[in-house]
């Protein structure tokens, strides 16, 4: 994955045009990546572009890049999978979102539960800018370039209201004598006409207290088939992702894709990356280097 994969979506990005990053941004590019004049590094526009850039000017005060050509990042898996967790403490939530966006889930719902412990209605402000810098974050590292939708936290009834068609509900309920998730839901998929008709899979995962009998029933009533995890109890985050990572398997989103496409703007590019490589962590005995770089040059000129 290159280096500098940066999330931008508060300004607007051409392609050709000349940006000053964001102080923040600038900061991990010069100070923690340490890439310099002539590096190239990925601006995100959040919604599945990417935007290869190169520093054309670097100091203390700011770093200018070329935009290049918006290309395709890599593929968001094809159905939509929305988490809708029963409200957690703050960081068993914030590790959620974190590992959920690293799969690929596309939306977090938080749900308001009879037994959720955290019952608070709102989100506070800083709690929503938090999250949105948790699945920014994650985003940049996992290589993924659509970033998922953080929902306000609702109750169960509304997140089970408005299911859009093609939608297969899940529950795991660990009280239930159900099938395991991944024979169910495609089971589920082969009675809508396979998994291509599947556009959305809902997961309602509970608070640490789980689901009432009550809201598994209203569950029910919607359409929400429970299925298990298995014979031990998870803690409800490792219950997410757990069922996550199931959903997403079952679909076929976690199988490998397309490799990455390549970070630098051509061969010249990497091999001046590869050269600094080189200089970075080879000994000082210029020799080896040379005869490496002379072999490149070598090679390259021969294409
Ligand atoms: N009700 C239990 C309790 O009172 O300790 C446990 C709830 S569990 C910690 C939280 C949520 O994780 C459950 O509501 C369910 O959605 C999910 N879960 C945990 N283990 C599961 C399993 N083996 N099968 C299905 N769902 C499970």
């Amino acid at each position: 994955m290159p280096a500098g994969r940066f999330l931008l979506t508060d300004q607007p990005v051409v392609p050709g045009m000349e940006l000053v990053l964001p102080d923040d941004l600038a900061h991990q590019a010069r100070d923690v990546l340490r890439l310099a004049s002539g590096d190239t590094l990925r601006l995100l526009d959040g919604a599945g572009g990417e935007y290869p850039a190169t520093i054309t000017a670097m100091d203390r005060k700011r770093v200018m890049v070329r935009v290049g050509e918006r290309v395709a990042g890599r593929a968001d898996p094809t159905v939509r999978v929305v988490l809708c967790q029963g409200m957690l403490k703050a960081a068993k939530y914030e590790w959620v979102l974190q590992k959920g966006t690293e799969l690929g889930v596309a939306a977090f719902v938080p749900l308001l539960c009879e037994r959720a412990v955290a019952a608070t209605e709102e989100a506070s402000e800083s709690k929503r800018r938090r999250w949105a810098k948790i699945v920014a974050e994650a985003l940049e590292q996992c290589g993924g370039s659509r970033l998922p939708e953080l929902a306000a936290p609702r109750p169960l009834m509304h997140a089970l209201a408005g299911m859009p068609p093609g939608t297969v509900a899940m529950m795991p309920w660990e009280e239930a004598a159900a099938r395991p998730l991944r024979a169910a839901l495609l089971d589920a998929a082969a009675a809508a006409g396979g998994v291509a008709s599947v556009s959305e899979v809902r997961l309602f995962i509970g608070p640490e207290g789980g689901f009432s009998p009550g809201e598994v029933a209203l569950a029910a009533r919607a359409g929400a088939i429970p299925v298990t995890l298995g014979p031990r109890i998870l803690r409800a985050e490792t219950a997410a992702i757990a069922a996550a990572t199931l959903t997403l398997e079952a679909l076929g989103a976690l199988d490998a894709g397309p490799p990455a496409e390549s970070p630098y703007t051509d061969k010249r590019d990497a091999i001046r990356h590869a050269q600094k490589l080189v200089r970075k962590h080879v000994p000082k005995d210029r020799s080896l280097v040379d005869e490496l770089i002379a072999e490149r040059r070598a090679e390259a000129e021969r294409e």
